[in-house]
């Protein structure tokens, strides 16, 4: 017996590194007309390793006395130990690397697409983005995110008792395939994809423009990150969306299709996207899509 279209197309894409969970899925894949990335751990490697990392003036005096970048890093590091965010684990990797210890700590809380923040010994360390309600006010704080996110860089600040003492430099590289994905999804669709991201807009650009990617949107917190897929939706578009992050599940779930990165990826995309890149290459999504119209074609 001759297998089912969507189904011999489930196959096929499952060889070519895309498991796609239905037949539904299969078929609604292929009236895709839009595909939206995130961009940390999707377009990127998400592997980022910390460049530089800044004491603010002042951060050597008071109650936190004698900070040292040494002393920041490791109470950074302590704050992210428990974190599954890529821009944790480099924090963690940067402070083993330099040989720090890393004190544990309690009351670890995250918060998606803003940072972390747990007590370590006495002091209440958070790690985090420049967005959100707490905004730096903080001039020199202010200076340097600026600075650093100008070069291209992720900035995160560590507070301590709730004043910051520091930023942190990231850097991320673009995954091999992300351009020529990008291309080819433009000439199936006939529509450029577009970049949604929690981080700063400076170095979304920067990575969007390596890609091939005009259309940016950027400093967005998860539910901005659904905003922006009905937005595309309410304008006709049928949108796939490629994520990685727990910040990226509420969106997953709101486009045509969801698809999660298989290898980068948290276990909460992965369970909540339609179908997973199992081997993380972006060029997959293109085939996949082809493969799918291919099949609708046969079905109808
Ligand atoms: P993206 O949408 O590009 O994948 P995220 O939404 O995961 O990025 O993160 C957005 C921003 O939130 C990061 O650029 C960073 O500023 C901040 N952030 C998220 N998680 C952490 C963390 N564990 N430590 C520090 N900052 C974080
Ligand atoms: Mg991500």
């Amino acid at each position: 017996a001759t297998m089912p279209p969507l189904l011999a197309a489930i196959a096929t894409a499952g060889r070519h590194g895309v498991l796609v969970k239905s037949a539904l899925v299969m078929e609604r894949l292929g009236t895709v007309t839009r595909v939206a990335f995130d961009k940390t751990g999707t377009l990127t490697e998400g592997r980022p390793h910390l460049a530089e990392v800044r004491l603010l003036p002042g951060a050597a005096t008071g109650r936190t006395g004698g900070l040292t970048k040494e002393r920041l890093l490791a109470l950074a590091a302590a704050a992210e130990q428990p974190s599954e965010h890529s821009l944790g684990r480099a924090v963690v990797r940067a402070a083993h690397a330099a040989g720090l210890a890393i004190a544990p700590a309690d009351e670890f809380a995250s918060e998606p697409g803003r940072g972390v923040r747990a007590r370590v010994g006495g002091l209440l360390v958070e790690v985090a983005g420049p967005t959100g309600p707490r905004h730096d006010r903080n001039r020199a704080a202010h200076e340097a995110i600026t600075d650093l996110q100008n070069s291209g860089y992720t900035a995160v600040v560590v507070r301590l008792d709730g004043t910051a003492v520091g930023v942190l430099a990231l850097a991320d590289q673009i995954r091999p395939g992300a351009a020529e994905a990008v291309t080819r999804l433009t000439v199936l669709t006939g529509a450029a994809p577009v970049l949604l991201t929690g981080d700063n807009a400076p170095a979304a650009v920067q990575l969007a423009g390596q890609a091939g990617i005009g259309d940016v949107r950027a400093e967005l917190l998860p539910e901005d990150k659904v905003n922006a897929v009905t937005d595309l939706q309410r304008r006709g578009a049928r949108v796939a969306l490629v994520g990685d992050g727990v910040n990226d599940a509420p969106a997953l779930v709101t486009a045509h299709v969801g698809i999660a990165m298989g290898r980068a990826g948290s276990d909460l995309a992965l369970d909540t996207a339609d179908a997973v890149i199992t081997r993380d290459e972006l060029t997959a999504v293109p085939t996949a899509i082809a493969l799918a119209r291919r099949a609708r074609r046969i079905v109808i």
